[in-house]
């Protein structure tokens, strides 16, 4: 596989491959029939893209979408290996262009929408051209159970036996009914060689938190990651529109997104995310099918996922380049309720309900869990063998105590009234409170009236959370949410077993610590490295391709860390093959070499200061900011001598900034400018 490892270094310009990559790139070169599972971001598109540069002939590659399929395409493009698409999107030079490369024979990726196969003359046509394998993404779409169902893709069966060629599918699905219909679909039933990569995505660190003013934890979590691409998923599209307009006002750029905007509205937001650097995007699940990004930096929860498949599947998005991402879920008493009356009032049929309750369940104990998230998660996937160290448990481990005669006394006030209660009144009744409920219903005369007053309304809350969450008890839609015991918690009553539960999620329900900033290089390389960006957004705007196109965070984030200083040190960066060194290499070593020698002297005083850093990071929210939050205003800027001032603030306040820089870039630019020199300092 010589040539192969040649190709990856000289044309893909990556050091190695991937886990998993090898043996599949081995299996579909040597013309096997394969099905891959592979966790998003564990880079599938390689393992076709390389079989068919080392292969003979053109490699069909069948994508559901539209969009990705030409940011694919571009991005090949870009490498300098022949790719085209024919799809309903190409303008008629495209299209000709692809003929021509097929008859000239220069193409060797043709990636085509599953429609296209309902043209009778397609088949034809491949068969002419020569096509030696197909390729087909998210092979998934073909089972009609899934969510994802095309029934283009059933017609691919039907390619391969006229075409005769190997073919190989790659999916992030996982369970097992899926697999089996593939096989059945795309491959008549005999099994391909399979191929299943491990679930972990280790550069993505996972954080839960017990709601809290969510709002603000939200934007909280958000201000630490100024300028950074994120998505924000909320339960409601009520919420994705306030939310984005809080996030707008506190000086992000920032858009919604769901199902029920125009189709036109939506394009252009999926678009607007793609291309530009640094928008958050505050949506629905709608959100996420069509998105291709690999420099998605961070996804927050606004509320509770459905089950722990869709939580994976949404965290997924972020870091798909391998640079670290990350991901905080937001949680409380009225998800798990909404939760678990949608599942109780939908449709589907009884063992179907039981399965859904199961796998919000899962969930649940991960939000709730007491040690390694990952560990957690990754077991659901029967993956046992997990190192972590990069996860809010892990970070911070939490402390457990023995919940047992607490969890006993609440079950037991829920038993004496019937089951007919909320948590609120409950919790009334644990303290001993002496409300007008209370009292109409006579219920200070129950033994367990008054016996929780060790803990406080709040912590009582963070118990029944965790009751819930141990699904030990669940709201009844039948009695308008009332908590009723299940099953699982008659050991706990019988004292027969014991419970630990987190101590934190009752403090820290007390207690919001604002959250630490995670830097992607140290503090060293942070000017560097923002100035790279910068020279990236150019060129990307210039070109018209998103950002990643040019060069991916992780490439930049090496050459920020290595700073080659020659072009053949540049080729050794990760990323960087041959026909980017020659596009893209000088403009890069120039920012590189320069970037000590053309320091702005305004800048060069503040050298070696903490103040030098701050600086930098205001300049890059300006950039960010300079077209406004929405990206449609007036350009704006503040001079290098203005920033170093506003640097140097000592007590920092919007009052203080205004003074510096006026009215009007204090309203653009001084909330996000607040917030770096409160990080800061
Ligand atoms: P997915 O499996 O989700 O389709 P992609 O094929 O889009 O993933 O790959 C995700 C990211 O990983 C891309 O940015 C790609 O350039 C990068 N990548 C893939 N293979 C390698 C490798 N061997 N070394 C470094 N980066 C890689
Ligand atoms: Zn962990």
């Amino acid at each position: 596989m010589s040539g192969a490892a040649t190709l990856l270094r000289d044309v893909f310009g990556f050091d190695g491959f991937r886990p998993g990559q090898q043996e599949i790139v081995e299996a579909v070169t040597a013309g096997e029939n394969t099905l891959s599972i592979m966790p998003t971001g564990g880079g599938k598109s390689l393992c076709f893209q390389m079989p068919a540069l080392l292969r003979d002939g053109v490699t069909v590659v069948i994508s559901p979408l539209i969009a990705l399929m030409r940011d694919q395409v571009r991005a090949l493009q870009e490498l300098g290996v022949g790719a085209g698409a024919l799809t309903s999107g190409n303008t008629p030079e495209e299209t000709d262009a692809v003929w021509e490369g097929l008859e000239a024979g220069t193409l060797k990726l043709l990636y085509m929408a599953p429609e296209r196969l309902a043209a009778g003359s397609v088949t034809g046509m491949l068969k002419r051209v020569g096509v030696s394998l197909i390729a087909v993404d998210e092979a998934h779409c073909v089972s009609q159970w899934g969510h994802d169902f095309r029934p283009d893709y059933l017609r691919i069966g039907e390619l391969r036996r006229t075409l005769d060629v190997p073919l190989a599918a790659f999916t992030a699905t996982a369970d097992t009914e899926t697999q089996a219909e593939i096989v059945q679909k795309l491959f008549d039933g005999v099994p391909p060689r399979a191929f299943l990569r491990g679930f972990d995505r280790p550069n993505i660190h996972l954080a839960f938190a017990a709601k809290n003013g969510p709002r603000a934890q939200i934007l909280n979590f958000a201000s630490g990651r100024r300028g950074q691409s994120g998505i924000v998923y909320c339960g409601t599209r009520a919420k994705t529109e306030g939310l984005a307009k809080a996030l707008r006002d506190d000086g992000h750029l920032a858009l919604h997104y769901h199902g029920g905007m125009e189709a036109d509205d939506r394009r252009t937001a999926e678009r607007r995310f793609q291309q530009e650097d640094g928008l958050i995007v505050v949506a629905t699940v709608a959100f996420g099918m069509g998105i291709d990004k690999p420099d998605i930096r961070w996804v927050a929860h606004a509320d509770l996922p459905k089950s722990i498949e869709a939580y994976y599947q949404e965290i997924g998005r972020a870091g798909r380049d391998g640079a670290p991402a990350e991901t905080l879920t937001l949680f409380g008493p009225d998800d798990i309720r909404l939760r678990r009356s949608q599942i109780d009032e939908g449709l589907a049929p009884p063992e179907r309900r039981v399965a859904d309750h199961a796998r919000l369940n899962a969930l649940l104990g991960l939000a709730e869990a007491l040690a390694c998230r990952r560990a957690n998660l990754l077991k659901y996937f029967d993956e046992t063998d997990v190192t972590c160290g990069n996860c809010d448990l892990c970070d911070t481990p939490v402390e457990v105590f023995d919940g047992t005669t607490a969890v006993r006394k609440a079950l037991s006030a829920m038993l004496r009234t019937e089951e007919w209660f909320g948590a609120g009144h409950l919790i009334d009744i644990l303290l001993g409170n002496e409300t007008d409920k209370i009292r109409e219903r006579g219920h200070s005369d129950l033994p367990t009236y008054g016996v929780g007053k060790e803990y406080d309304k709040r912590e009582w809350q963070a118990v029944f959370r965790q009751m819930m969450g141990h699904d030990l008890v669940r709201p009844d839609a039948a009695r308008h949410g009332a908590l009723r015991m299940t099953d699982a918690a008659l050991p706990i009553l019988r004292g027969e077993a014991s419970i630990s539960l987190r101590r934190d999620s009752i403090r820290a329900a007390a207690s919001q610590r604002r959250p630490a900033v995670k830097a992607m290089v140290s503090d060293e390389d942070a000017p560097l490295l923002s100035a790279l960006k910068a020279k990236r957004r150019g060129l990307a705007e210039a070109a018209k391709v998103p950002a990643y196109i040019i060069f991916n965070d992780r490439t930049l984030i090496e050459m920020a860390e290595k700073r080659p200083d020659t072009l053949d040190a540049m080729a050794r960066i990760g990323g960087v093959g041959a026909k980017k060194l020659e596009n893209f290499g000088d403009a890069f070593l120039e920012v590189i070499n320069g970037a000590a020698a053309e320091m702005h002297p305004t800048r060069r005083k503040l050298a070696g200061r903490a103040a030098g850093s701050v600086f930098d990071q205001l300049r890059e929210v300006q950039t960010t900011l300079s077209r406004g939050a929405d990206g449609g205003e007036k350009p704006l800027s503040c001079s290098t001598s203005l920033l170093a001032k506003v640097a140097q603030l000592h007590a920092p306040n919007l009052d203080a900034i205004e003074r510096i820089l006026g009215e009007k870039r204090t309203e653009r630019f001084g909330p996000a400018f607040l917030d770096v020199l409160q990080q800061a300092g």
